[in-house]
């Protein structure tokens, strides 16, 4: 009994004096003050910041960047805030405008600074950026190595925890996109071939190789003609796709016509520019990649 206690005191004693040495990084007295443009960049700067920041994300889950319009309340996020995280690549096109009225004097970062840009041309149009890099996990590797620089830079006792979080999500990432690759490697290249409400799986369809279609361009901010709509549903019916996706962000009233009008089955909502709400699919970036991959995996066997 008495040996037994001793021997307790002294492991209490010996813990003590191990944690004395071990080169814990000092946490911040608070939470550093994070504003993300949109949500799927909260969730990536969170994961990369965890309990050393708290992120706020401008526009919020279920809402769409393209046409967001800022609040004075946004202003007044901005300022409290020491690091402002956008997509960039023209995504937030509001953003300077609030970045100035807000008087904000703090760090910038755009996230996706160093990967390759993906631009189209549209047929009567001039040469658009496509922003929707994020639908492509290996770029989001690089956007979580920009966070963490800009993470280390603000606060640099910080810097061995933003760099393992950095390593861990890479990984899970990588693993992400290796799961991707073979779900959609099962589906024969010609049925490779969806339907979707704007333009924002440029880079997912390059990286998976597959072929998506909008009605809609890289931004939810114009209407497409009744001729391009007519032009698409001549290609559904041609190509027999079967394939058709509302979004989570945005109407899903023409492209539930556009099913109707070809026989295509409307599948259920993709994420594409926003989370899902806490208890839905696409909660957080690495679940709603999940669900997007699987449902367009089960759809494209039925083309
Ligand atoms: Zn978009």
């Amino acid at each position: 009994m008495t040996l037994a206690l001793n021997r307790r005191h002294f492991n209490a004693a010996l813990c003590a004096l191990l944690v004395g040495f071990v080169p814990l990084a000092a946490q911040p007295a608070e939470p550093i003050p994070v504003t993300a443009s949109f949500s799927i960049l909260a969730d990536i700067v969170q994961a990369v910041g965890a309990e050393r920041v708290k992120v706020t994300a401008l526009v919020g889950a279920d809402e769409d960047a393209h046409v967001f319009e800022p609040k004075p309340a946004d202003a007044k996020i901005i300022l409290r805030s020491r690091l402002v995280v956008l997509n960039g690549l023209g995504f937030e096109h509001w953003m300077q405008k609030l970045l100035k009225s807000s008087g904000y004097r703090g760090d910038t970062l755009e996230a996706s600074q160093g990967i390759q840009p993906r631009t189209m041309a549209s047929a009567d149009g001039p040469v658009e950026t496509d922003p929707h890099a994020w639908q492509d996990p290996s770029n989001v590797i690089l956007y979580v190595q920009n966070i963490a620089a800009a993470l280390t830079r603000l606060d640099p006792a910080g810097a061995s925890v933003y760099q393992q979080n950095a390593a861990s999500y890479s990984a899970e990432l990588k693993t992400l996109d290796e799961w991707a690759k073979a779900q959609i490697n099962g589906i024969v290249p010609s049925k490779r071939k969806v339907i979707t409400s704007h333009d924002a799986f440029g880079y997912f369809a390059a990286h998976y190789q597959l072929s998506i279609f909008a009605p809609q361009g890289v931004s939810t901010e114009t209407e497409p003609s009744a001729r391009d709509v007519a032009r698409l549903i001549r290609q559904i019916k041609r190509e027999q796709i079967r394939a058709v996706f509302m979004e989570n962000m945005s109407n899903p009233k023409l492209i539930a016509q556009i099913a109707a009008d070809t026989g295509a089955t409307l599948g259920p909502a993709l994420y594409v520019d926003a989370l899902s709400g806490h208890d839905a699919a696409g909660a957080t970036y690495l679940k709603l990649m999940r669900h997007n991959v699987t449902e367009l995996v089960k759809a494209m066997q039925r083309n």
